[in-house]
């Protein structure tokens, strides 16, 4: 009898679902920004609430974080000046967390609430507005109401005089009104408001793509081109996906014209990229368009082949997803393999970057002991989090895009091999994006089709290679097993030698990045040379075997000595010096480089062809 009415009532609450879903909102945001040398962003938003909604408040939430950068943010603490009123009166309104804003309605069916947010960071996840331009993505200044999300929503955009807006989503110039389906849609889409940016635009199989690009130094005449080698990228791209869902597709790009910003993140429809330097350089040209590589592969996967916990979100705590080794992990694979196909780096410099990543990630101790499975999770702690305690994450964390990376590889010349060429990586990608997203029923409000288990992955990838590949995810993305490298590289007649690099010991220091000026340790590698000698976190070294050293040459100096030397080093710690002994373990750097197996059989070598050819 319990079973059957509980069967009964799971029955009524599936059938009945549609009628508990609340009321909808008529929800009107909209964006001035009068005065730019504040950096204050004024925000109101108009929330209409239909007879027969009896909730005595309204609650207004920052979003914690958003889509793309899995660090918490806390938007919240940027808002200033909240007021809440009604058209005849002003309304009671309470901070309840610190992210939540509660007004009360008392009766009225119409509140407007305002409020300013402080931005002055051109960082792809907070917000910009100075002199020279407004910049945003959306989360940073948009609250939501909470229980409100699903609710379509409009947005008005009043820029200072002179100033354009531009983003993904403009159909027409001067458009100033925009439309969204939910909430999160509207945070979606990096705008950038501005006196001087340009745009430019091509047509590709029935598609527009636009260039905006705002340069903070000189262009050097070479966004022609520019223009034209992003639209390389995307022919290369729409080669392996086939012809994309959207009409239009914007690639946001910053010029910066200083030496330390940097971001790309991709959006549903767009892409903004913040690139230190200044077009005309040769180096800022081709790292705009390699992250331009890497983002518009997340047009298809992440944005809309998507894993299952990454849309719709709760704002109100951190991403918890295993599948970022794949979200972000495949598509930095395939950023760089895009890239080479679309002619920008030759086989040998695409086989060296490879070999980069393997170096990066197998010199690593934290290779041993985080999984790719792991370090997705980790990743509201290493996706540019920072902290004001000591860490030990520098030893303990791995970057999900080079494992990521690193797997993609490994399955794409398994995979190769095991259907003698039939079939690759791209196959897997095409039936994910085919079956998940394309074909899938709706599972929310959010977006088209359902997200993905790791589970549902990894029955596509055996389907693709044609045998069960439960047991090399087990050891290689849930367990910290070294990848096979070189089972995978023979197949394409590769073979990847690990040698003792030139300078190959660190003895364990690790050098704090955070203290600009003084060679003041971080955390030691575990049970290293250097913590055996006695060194510590915040020690300052002064000098090794009798020489000074500095932040630059401490490792060529401590690269001198060989395995077994014993010698002196002197740090500072607080207000006393000491002299230590440090005895020097074995190497622990390699350098790693993929080369050709010679007389590799010809079925490998035509493999291998096809692989860098892109067929
Ligand atoms: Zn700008
Ligand atoms: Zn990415």
């Amino acid at each position: 009898m319990v079973q059957i009415s509980r069967l009964l009532m799971a029955f009524v609450l599936v059938f009945f679902a549609p009628l508990q879903s609340p009321l909808s909102y008529v929800i009107r945001y909209s964006l001035a920004m009068p005065r730019p040398a504040s950096h204050l962003f004024e925000v109101t938003v108009n929330i209409s609430i239909p007879p027969g909604d009896a909730s005595a408040f309204v609650d207004l939430q920052m979003p914690r974080w958003q889509p793309g950068r899995y660090s918490v943010a806390d938007f919240a603490k940027n808002v200033q000046e909240f007021s809440a009123r009604s058209p005849g009166e002003p309304l009671r309104w309470d901070k309840v967390d610190d992210q939540t804003w509660r007004v009360q309605r008392q009766g009225n069916r119409t509140i407007t609430a305002t409020y300013k947010v402080f931005g002055d960071d051109l960082s792809g996840t907070y917000a910009q507005l100075d002199v020279g331009h407004g910049n945003y993505t959306g989360g940073e200044i948009f609250m939501y109401v909470a229980g409100h999300k699903q609710d379509a929503v409009e947005l008005h955009v009043e820029p200072p005089s002179n100033w354009r807006v531009i983003n993904g989503r403009t159909e027409r110039p001067d458009q100033h009104d925009w439309k969204y389906p939910n909430y999160e849609l509207m945070i979606d889409n990096p705008t950038e408001v501005g006196p001087d940016w340009s745009v430019d635009e091509f047509k590709l199989a029935g598609k527009t793509y636009h260039v905006v690009v705002h340069s903070r130094g000189d262009e050097g005449g070479r966004r022609p081109a520019f223009v034209r080698d992003v639209e390389k990228i995307v022919r290369a791209e729409t080669k392996l996906w086939g012809t994309p869902e959207f009409d239009s597709y914007t690639f946001l790009f910053h010029f910066a014209a200083d030496n330390r910003s940097g971001d790309g993140m991709e959006h549903l429809n767009s892409t903004q990229i913040i690139q230190s330097g200044i077009l005309a350089d040769r180096g800022s040209y081709y790292a705009a368009l390699s992250t331009a590589a890497h983002e518009f592969f997340h047009a298809w996967n992440v944005k809309r082949l998507r894993p299952v916990e990454l849309g719709p979100w709760d704002w109100t705590k951190p991403a918890a997803t295993r599948a970022l080794w794949i979200a972000e992990g495949f598509t930095q694979y395939y950023g760089i393999e895009m890239y080479h196909r679309a002619g920008f780096a030759d086989s040998g410099e695409f086989l060296s970057d490879l070999a980069e990543t393997i170096a990066t990630i197998e010199n690593s101790p934290a290779s041993k002991l985080m999984s790719a499975e792991a370090s997705s999770m980790a990743a509201p702690f290493i996706d540019r989090a920072s902290y004001r305690d000591r860490t030990n994450l520098q030893n303990t964390s791995l970057s999900y895009y080079l494992k990521g990376e690193l797997i993609a590889l490994n399955l794409d010349l398994l995979i190769r091999g095991r259907t003698n060429g039939r079939q690759s990586l791209d196959d897997v990608m095409r039936r994910a994006y085919d079956e998940f997203y394309v074909k899938s029923p709706n599972s929310s409000y959010y977006l088209k089709g359902r997200g993905y288990t790791i589970e549902d992955f990894q029955r596509i990838v055996s389907q693709v290679a044609g045998t069960d590949m439960a047991g090399w995810f087990e050891k290689y993305v849930r367990d910290v097993e070294t990848l096979p490298y070189d089972e995978s590289l023979a197949l394409v007649g590769l073979r990847l030698a690990k040698t003792v690099a030139s300078e190959p010991y660190t003895a364990g220091i690790v050098v704090d990045l955070e203290d600009r000026q003084a060679l003041r340790l971080g955390a030691l590698g575990t049970g290293s040379p250097a913590e055996n000698a006695g060194m510590q976190q915040g020690d300052i070294l002064v000098s090794i075997g009798g020489t000074s050293v500095s932040r630059e040459n401490w490792h060529r100096v401590l690269n001198r000595y060989k395995q077994g030397d014993r010698l002196a080093v002197t740090v500072r710690r607080f207000r006393q010096t000491l002299d230590l002994t440090l005895q020097l373990g074995p190497p622990d750097v390699y350098d790693y480089r993929i080369g050709e197996i010679p007389n590799a059989s010809a079925e490998a070598r035509k493999l291998r062809m096809g692989w860098l050819d892109g067929n």
